[in-house]
C-alpha cells in the first residue's frame, strides 16, 4: 500500500467524509483513516435514523443555533454553508426535504442514502480508505507535520485533518482520540462537557415518576442558575421521563445547565402557556371553572389531564367543586401552569449525551483555514474543535463546512509541497 499522500484524513465521520472529498476534488492524494469496518456510523443515527443532513435557516440562525461559539464559524459558512451541503448532495442526485424547524432530511427518509452517496463519492475521486485502522499518533518536527502513525505503521503527508469527533455516543468510535492527538503536539483542549443531554432531576415527583410520559407541546422552558437569574428559555417539546425532563426542550437547555451547574444548585421552570399572560390565563380558568364539575374535569383541555391533577392537588384544590373555588385558587393554578420549577441535578454523561461541549481551543485554529496556529498543515474539523450547536442539523453543519474548508486548504498546502 502506498505510504505517501498529499493530504490524510483521520476519521471517516461527518467532517472527514467531506474534508476528503474535498481535498480530492481540488486534486490531492487522500487517505482517509476510519478505525471502523465502515464509515460514517454517527451519521447513521441521526434524525432517528433519517439523518438530519443540515437546516434550512439563513446562515445568522445557524450562528444562533451554534451556542457554543457558533461565531467563529462565521468564516466557515462565508466559504461553504447549509445551501452549499443542500447543493452538494442535491448534485449528488440525493434529493432533500424540509421538515419542522427547518430540518433537511432525505427524501428516502433513510441516513443510509447520505452516507452511501459520500461513499460513492469518495471512491468516485480516487480517495484511499482505510477501515478498521487506528491512528495513534500525529507525526510532525515541532513546526510541520509530517505524517500519523497507525497501530501498525506510518503514512506520510504534509496535510492532516483530524476529524476524529467528539466523545458521545463511544460506540460509534468517538471515543476521544483526538483530544489526545492535539494534546500531545501543544493544543489546548478546553473542558468537555455533555450537551444536548436529558436533563435529571431529583425531586420527589420524578422519583415517584408521577408524570413520567406525559409530553408538552411548545412550552417555554428557562434555566434559572444558582443566582436564579434565567439564563436561557426556549420554546420546543418537553417529554417527562423516569429521570427528570427529555425532548428537544431540554436537550436545548442542557449545556446551559451544565455551565450553569458549576456555580450552584440549577432548575428549569415550565411556562405550559407562553403566549399568555397569568391574568389572561385566570380569566380562561375562571370561565372553565363557573361547573358544577370537579376542578380538574372542569379544566380538562387547559392541560393533560395528569399533570393538570397533579397542580390542583399540589396547591390543595383537589376535593373542590369547579365554581367554589376562590379567585386566588385560580390565580395560584395559573402561575403554577406559568412557572413549575424542576430542580435539576446534573444531565446525562457525555458519553449518553448528543454532543461534545468544549474541545480543541479556537484561539489556536485558524478560523479562515481550519489550520493549527501551533503546527503547519495540521487541520481540525467537526465536533473535535471547541463548537457545539443545538440538535436540528447544526452540528452535522457545522461538521460538513469546517470539512469542507479544512479539505480545501489542506490540498492547498500541500501542492506548495509538490514542487
Ligand atoms: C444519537 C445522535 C443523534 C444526533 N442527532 C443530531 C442531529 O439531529 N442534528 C445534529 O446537528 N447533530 C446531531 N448529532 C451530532 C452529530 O452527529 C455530530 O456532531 C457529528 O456527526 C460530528 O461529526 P464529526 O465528523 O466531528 O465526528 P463523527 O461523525 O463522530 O466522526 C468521527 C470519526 O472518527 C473516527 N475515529 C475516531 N478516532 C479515530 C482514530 N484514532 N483513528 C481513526 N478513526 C478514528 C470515528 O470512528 C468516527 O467515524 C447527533 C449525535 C448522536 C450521537
Amino acid at each position: 500500500m502506498n505510504k505517501n499522500y498529499d493530504v490524510i484524513v483521520v476519521g471517516a465521520g461527518t467532517s472527514g467524509m467531506m474534508a476528503a472529498i474535498t481535498a480530492a476534488q481540488q486534486g490531492a492524494r487522500v487517505l482517509l483513516i476510519e478505525k471502523n469496518k465502515k464509515i460514517g456510523k454517527k451519521l447513521l443515527l441521526t434524525g432517528g435514523g433519517r439523518c438530519n443532513v443540515t437546516n434550512n435557516r439563513p446562515v445568522d440562525d445557524l450562528v444562533a443555533h451554534i451556542p457554543g461559539n457558533g461565531k467563529f464559524l462565521y468564516s466557515t459558512f462565508s466559504q461553504f454553508n447549509n445551501f452549499d451541503v443542500m447543493t452538494f448532495f442535491n448534485d449528488l442526485g440525493v434529493a432533500l426535504k424540509e421538515e419542522d424547524h427547518g430540518r433537511m432530511f432525505p427524501v428516502t427518509d433513510k441516513s443510509k442514502t447520505i452516507v452511501e452517496a459520500l461513499l460513492n463519492t469518495i471512491n468516485e475521486q480516487e480517495v484511499t480508505l482505510l477501515t478498521n485502522t487506528v491512528v495513534t499518533k500525529l507525526i510532525h518536527d515541532g513546526q510541520q507535520i509530517r505524517g500519523v502513525r497507525t497501530e501498525l505503521e506510518e503514512f506520510s503527508a504534509p496535510s492532516v485533518i483530524l476529524t476524529t469527533g467528539g466523545r458521545t455516543y463511544p460506540s460509534t468510535g468517538s471515543t476521544g482520540d483526538g483530544y489526545k492527538m492535539a494534546k500531545k503536539v501543544g493544543h489546548t483542549i478546553t473542558p468537555l462537557y455533555p450537551t444536548e443531554s436529558p436533563l435529571i432531576s431529583e425531586d420527589e415527583f420524578i422519583q415517584a415518576r408521577t408524570l413520567q410520559g406525559i409530553s408538552l407541546q411548545d412550552i417555554d422552558l428557562t434555566v434559572l442558575n444558582a443566582q436564579r437569574k434565567p439564563v436561557v428559555t426556549h420554546t420546543m417539546d418537553l417529554l417527562f421521563t423516569h429521570f427528570g425532563v427529555s425532548g428537544p426542550a431540554a436537550l436545548r437547555c442542557s449545556s446551559f445547565v451544565n455551565i450553569a451547574l458549576k456555580d450552584g444548585p440549577v432548575s428549569v421552570v415550565i411556562d405550559s402557556y407562553p403566549q399568555q399572560t397569568i391574568a389572561a390565563l385566570t380569566a380562561s380558568l375562571q370561565e372553565a371553572a363557573q361547573s358544577k364539575k370537579q376542578l380538574n374535569n372542569a379544566l380538562s383541555g387547559f392541560l393533560p389531564e395528569r399533570l393538570m391533577t397533579f397542580f390542583i392537588d399540589r396547591l390543595g384544590l383537589s376535593e373542590m367543586i369547579a365554581e367554589k373555588v376562590p379567585l386566588d385558587g385560580l390565580i395560584a393554578l395559573a402561575t403554577l401552569m406559568k412557572g413549575f420549577e424542576i430542580n435539576i441535578v446534573r444531565t446525562f454523561p457525555i458519553e449518553k449525551s448528543f454532543v461534545t461541549g468544549g474541545g480543541i481551543h479556537l484561539k489556536e485554529i485558524n478560523p479562515k483555514t481550519m489550520e493549527s496556529k501551533k503546527i503547519n498543515g495540521l487541520y481540525f474539523a467537526g465536533e473535535l474543535i471547541d463548537i457545539n450547536g443545538y440538535t436540528g442539523g447544526f452540528n452535522i453543519t457545522a461538521a460538513f463546512c469546517t470539512g469542507h474548508v479544512s479539505g480545501k486548504n489542506a490540498a492547498e498546502t500541500a501542492s506548495y509541497f509538490a514542487y
